[in-house]
């Protein structure tokens, strides 16, 4: 049972929903609808102002054994937002104040419910640039710390993890604690900061985040590098990356990906030639600085096979070859049973991109493929013929499997929320579950946070 009188007294009349069709919108999130999660029946949306009534929600939930569900941006790939059983779904949207962009500590200070649109809009107004970009821009912060969202940029700058210095976090028993600060260096003790980063929302409500920040690049230029075969780009990557060129980002994409995004878009793909793209992107202090880069990385592509190069030095070409890029996941989604997020140490992605062709042919489906290609992770595409035959597990614990075998993971940057879940036994190691477990135990003694999410 649900203790809505209670909760009425904490946030107000105003700030809860009861009703199941004004609640439609916070029982999904953006997973694959083949393989999303069925919300449970009995739910009840709470709108909390601050982390005192998330504080006091926590304590009588933990009093009561209800399950609570944290809600950020709902832009979550493996269901981890969505109530699986019956239980109080706490939205964030209303923590939604930038208390302070600190230009002299080169820091952020934003409530967990900030939309990661409306941080990134305080820093460029001040000048300023934080690095990562996963790439839908209305998650939450508390939802890119819970999830240590990557994106396309990782390459030059990591995941979001390398950017949280400070954390307020509601434990599940109702505490308030905060670590870390505008702090460069810390070591006071064990690192609960980062134990809380990727914690998926199971050991807490992450209620306020200080990010580091960067002053601006001066410079920036894409290229868009056309080959002929898929392995002929991968190839280039490794050699990019020895050459001492950092690109901000080297995204990979096969041909037929890339033109679905741009037909959904109504816009033109620029590149003629060629089935398999990367695009790199550049930076610099000036940009005689960006153009030698790009002479450079041009060089080392045409040694691998590129059979076209194009150069977007303005910033209307430079945004519309993002865009396209950016939404190839909306693009395909009709189209897709489940997006896949492998991981395997970096040199090895051509390698299990060709294990994963092999799969897709002795499945007769095709698996369209694209992903950041400079980290290793990749997003192949299984699409509904293989739902229709009832193949989608099947074929995922194939990757699954290849990827291990190489020493990757089965989600490198969306998470294991729900989803992942059935699917952690090909990853063995049982005394790491039952650590994470214990460490759960520890902050959640009722289990009452997220219950279902993150671990096997
Ligand atoms: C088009 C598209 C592109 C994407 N591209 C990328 C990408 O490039 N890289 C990438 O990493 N991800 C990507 N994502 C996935 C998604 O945007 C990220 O996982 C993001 O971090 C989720 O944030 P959210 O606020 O929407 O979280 P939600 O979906 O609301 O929740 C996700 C998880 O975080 C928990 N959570 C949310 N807020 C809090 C909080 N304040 N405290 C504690 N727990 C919380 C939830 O309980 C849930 O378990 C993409 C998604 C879409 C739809």
């Amino acid at each position: 049972m649900i203790n809505v009188e209670e909760l009425r007294k904490i946030i107000g009349e105003d700030w809860i929903i009861t009703r199941r069709e004004q609640m439609e919108g916070y029982l999904v999130d953006e997973t694959a609808l083949a393989v999303r999660p069925k919300p449970a029946d009995n739910v009840v949306v709470a709108k909390p102002a601050n982390s005192k009534e998330i504080s006091e929600i926590l304590k009588l939930a933990n009093s009561e054994k209800t399950p609570v569900f944290v809600r950020g941006g709902g832009t979550g790939l493996c269901g981890g937002a969505i109530p699986t059983v019956d239980g109080i779904v706490l939205s964030m949207e209303r923590l939604d104040k930038i208390e302070e962009v600190d230009k002299d500590n080169l820091m952020i200070v934003a409530e967990g419910g900030v939309t990661f649109e409306s941080m990134l809009k305080a820093v460029e107004d001040a000048g300023l640039f934080f690095p990562p970009h996963p790439g839908d821009e209305g998650a939450q912060v508390g939802g890119l710390v819970a999830c240590n969202a990557g994106g396309s940029r990782a390459v030059k700058y990591g995941v979001v993890r390398n950017y949280v210095k400070g954390l307020e976090v509601v434990l599940p028993t109702g505490e308030i604690i905060n670590v870390g600060g505008k702090l460069l260096k810390n070591n006071q003790g064990l690192d609960l900061l980062h134990l809380l980063v990727h914690s998926e929302g199971i050991l807490g409500v992450i209620t306020k985040v200080i990010f580091r920040l960067y002053p601006r690049f001066a410079s920036s230029g894409n290229l868009v590098i056309s080959y002929d075969t898929r392995r002929d780009a991968m190839d280039s990557v490794p050699k990019i990356l020895q050459s001492g060129v950092i690109p901000l980002a080297i995204e990979y994409m096969d041909r037929d990906v890339i033109e679905t995004s741009a037909n959904y878009l109504g816009m033109k793909w620029p590149a003629m030639k060629g089935s398999a793209y990367l695009i790199v992107i550049l930076t610099g202090a000036n940009d005689d600085e960006v153009y030698l880069q790009a002479e450079q990385v041009s060089d080392i592509c045409e040694k691998s096979n590129a059979v076209d190069i194009l150069i977007a030095e303005r910033r209307g070409e430079q945004a519309d070859i993002l865009k396209i890029r950016s939404e190839i996941y909306s693009a395909m989604k009709d189209k897709t049973a489940d997006i896949l997020d492998v991981t395997v140490p970096p040199a090895s992605v051509g390698v299990i991109m060709d294990k994963v062709d092999e799969i897709a042919k002795r499945y007769n489906t095709t698996i369209p493929m694209y992903g950041h290609a400079g980290d290793g992770n990749f997003h192949p595409h299984l699409l509904n013929d293989l739902r229709d035959r009832g193949m989608v597990k099947q074929v995922k614990r194939e990757v699954y499997r290849e990827a291990i075998k190489l020493g990757g993971v089965i989600t490198g940057e969306h998470g294991v929320g729900v989803i992942r879940i059935p699917d952690l036994d090909l990853c063995p190691d049982g005394k790491v579950w039952e650590l994470m477990r214990g460490i759960k135990s520890i902050f959640d003694p009722n289990n009452i946070l997220n219950p279902g999410v993150g671990l096997l």
